[in-house]
């Protein structure tokens, strides 16, 4: 997915909701989403939890876009043209529908509910998406990863991952990167993470163990969730700072709870980010747009895409700057 945003995240004022629960669960800050429209050619709308002016980060996670139940007859579902990244690596994660990925690699893959599809750009990738004529529904996330400082060269990759259903008391896991649960995803990262989705059964009130150096986010899909007694709406996050080692999720509602489990160490490094480049100056990013501008060969082609790629939007006229990250506590 490419990040359209025409208003730069600096100026939304995010809502931020800390609450605690008087019996007693961590507290839990309720990150609330804002809508941004795609662009492009069909109407689709997303929620974006990440980033925002007051969280930047959970671990090395950096973008996390909510969208669906999207009615594909209604507004188009989603087409968006080749577009690059560096420095980053994407995860789609769908609950609904189907998407077509091309990227320059060559990959030619479906991302379909329950599989991770994870792209590296690393150095420079670029890569197209467009839901499949079948689908009706459209209904997931895509989220991106910030690559180290030392590892955000690499070259790029594509990685297809489908985790066995691991079953709970009350809830069932799919971890697709990191461990949870008793399950480890094979699929190696670049810092600590953890990705994965619940379902909870009507009435579940399920804890899980977790690494305590992690921060955590809860972003729910569906249900009436509280985290830690925090009631946390549909289509937005809520956050846990490092230092618990147990997350208890609850469903208060009388039909299943969907939700992705995300977290990771502090990311601990400033990065400059802005469009679909991920850097750690104002120089990479404007070195990013001239050469995607030129067609540089740091990008590659996306062969079987009909239609133009994506131009890059006009940079501000200020310097990019660091997006900081509030302290976990
Ligand atoms: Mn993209």
């Amino acid at each position: 997915m490419s990040a359209y945003e025409q208003a730069p995240v600096e100026a939304h004022r995010a809502t931020v909701t800390r609450r605690q629960k008087a019996t007693g669960g961590r507290q839990v800050e309720v990150l609330s989403a804002r809508e941004v429209p795609l662009g492009g050619p069909r109407a689709m709308v997303v929620r974006r939890t990440l980033p925002q002016r007051e969280r930047s980060l959970i671990g090395a996670w950096c973008f996390a876009d909510h969208y669906g139940p999207e009615i594909v007859a209604v507004n188009g579902g989603m087409d968006v043209a080749p577009h690059p990244h560096i420095g980053l690596q994407t995860a789609s994660w769908l609950f609904d529908g189907e998407i077509e990925h091309r990227d320059s690699l060559g990959t030619h893959a479906m991302v379909r509910p329950g599989e991770l599809n994870l792209m590296t750009a690393g150095r420079g990738i670029s890569h197209s998406e467009v839901s499949t004529p079948d689908t009706t529904i459209l209904r997931g996330v895509q989220l991106w990863i910030a690559l180290p400082d030392e590892h955000r060269d690499v070259a790029p990759a594509f990685r297809h991952h489908a985790p066995a259903t691991v079953a709970l008391d009350g809830a069932e896991a799919r971890v697709f990167l990191g461990t949870l649960a008793g399950d480890t995803s094979p699929v190696p990262t670049y810092s600590p993470l953890l990705g994965a989705e619940l379902v909870l059964e009507p009435g579940a009130h399920t804890t899980l163990a977790v690494d305590p150096s992690f921060e955590h986010g809860v972003l729910v899909d569906e249900g009436a969730v509280r985290v830690e007694g925090t009631a946390v709406p549909g289509g937005q996050l809520g956050y846990l700072a490092p230092g618990g080692e147990t997350i208890t999720l609850a469903n208060d509602a009388g039909s299943p709870a969907r939700l992705l489990l995300l977290g990771g160490t502090p990311f601990g490094e400033e990065i400059v980010m802005w469009w679909n480049f991920i850097g750690r100056s104002h120089e990479d990013i404007v070195t990013a747009r001239e050469e995607w501008k030129a067609g540089a060969g740091r990008f590659g082609t996306v062969v079987g895409h009909p239609g133009e790629r994506l131009p890059a939007p006009e940079l501000p006229n200020s310097r990019l700057k660091s997006r900081g990250n509030r302290s976990p506590r």
